[in-house]
């Protein structure tokens, strides 16, 4: 494969190690890892790669459960592309694979609100689009403005938020486009103090969640009005584990890794919590992370 992949400015990276890489640390590796060093460079490579070539996209990694067995195909993640952040009038364009973090504090050092609700989600621009990651009153739908992806030919695409189907947890883009760049909408107000929300959010994840775990946040996703969480504990699914993959103590939404599990022991675990969730609520509870390896 390496002979026919196509010259570029960024780098490839051979049998890369995406398991590690994953917040969760489990899972194989990928053929080849893709680094793109900017668009153009990203935009040739979909150009001229081999067209059996299958493409996968990855942001941070926080979302993602990598198979055991690894991904066969390319892996593009946009993490080392020049990250720019420039704010014009009452919008903000942020590139796809810059954390959603920076993009948080930097507004908020020029006092400049905008997703800052998001505080604390550990996703890239791109990630948290796909996701619409979000919290209980506030997602990624609230403050997008429009985006500008590329697919997998290398056409530039342009897609305004009011185009996009953005519900809970799922952006509604097209699994055919990778997202170059966001434009965020931003407001500055003297009422408005970014900093001290995230201040606030600092301490509610630190009291609320696991910290300093091997996690992927929140499991499934809410049903309705009713919380995963409480489903999960109703369904007395709280102390379980599965080899090394445990329902964390502080969260019993969020699965852990305690240290030496494999993807197989996340995937029994999440069967076993969504059959005794089903069998004692009658609810089918739905998956919010997701496992790599569909492709395009
Ligand atoms: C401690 C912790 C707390 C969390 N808290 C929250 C929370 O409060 N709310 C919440 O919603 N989530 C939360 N998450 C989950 C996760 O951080 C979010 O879903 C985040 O948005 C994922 O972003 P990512 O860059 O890591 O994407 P990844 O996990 O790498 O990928 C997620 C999906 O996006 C796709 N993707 C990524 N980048 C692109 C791109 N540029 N173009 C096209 N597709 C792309 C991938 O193919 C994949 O389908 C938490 C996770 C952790 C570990």
């Amino acid at each position: 494969m390496q002979h026919d992949l196509p010259g570029i400015r960024g780098e490839y990276v051979f049998d890369f190690q995406l398991g590690r890489a994953s917040f969760l640390r489990v899972g194989g590796t990928c053929d080849v890892m893709f680094f793109p060093s900017d668009k153009d460079d990203l935009i040739q490579f979909l150009q001229q790669k081999p067209k059996d070539l299958r493409i996968y996209v990855v942001g941070n990694l926080s979302n993602v459960l990598v198979p055991d067995c690894g991904i066969m195909g390319c892996v593009v993640s946009l993490t080392r592309m020049a990250g720019e952040i420039s704010f014009h009038g009452e919008t903000a364009s942020v590139g796809a694979g810059l954390g959603l973090q920076d993009f948080i504090m930097e507004a908020a050092s020029r006092r400049i609100s905008s997703c800052e609700y998001l505080f604390g989600i550990p996703g890239t621009i791109g990630g948290a689009t796909v996701m619409n990651a979000g919290v209980s009153d506030f997602e990624m739908a609230d403050s997008l403005a429009s985006l500008n992806c590329i697919d997998m030919r290398g056409n530039e695409v342009n897609i305004p938020r009011d185009k996009l189907n953005m519900t809970y947890r799922d952006g509604g883009i097209p699994n055919d486009l990778i997202i170059s760049d966001a434009t965020m909408r931003i407001c500055m107000e003297p009422s408005i103090d970014p900093k001290s929300t995230i201040a606030h959010l600092r301490r509610k994840r630190l009291l609320t969640q696991p910290v300093g775990c091997s996690t992927c946040g929140c499991t499934f996703k809410n049903h309705g009005g009713l919380k995963a969480w409480q489903l999960i504990k109703e369904a007395g699914c709280d102390k379980l584990s599965v080899g090394g993959a445990s329902v964390s103590k502080i969260h019993c939404n969020f699965l852990i890794n305690t240290g030496n599990a494999k993807a197989s022991d996340f995937i029994e675990l999440i069967g076993t919590i969504k059959a005794q969730v089903l069998a004692k609520t009658g609810i089918l509870l739905e998956e919010e992370i997701v496992t790599i390896g569909g492709g395009y």
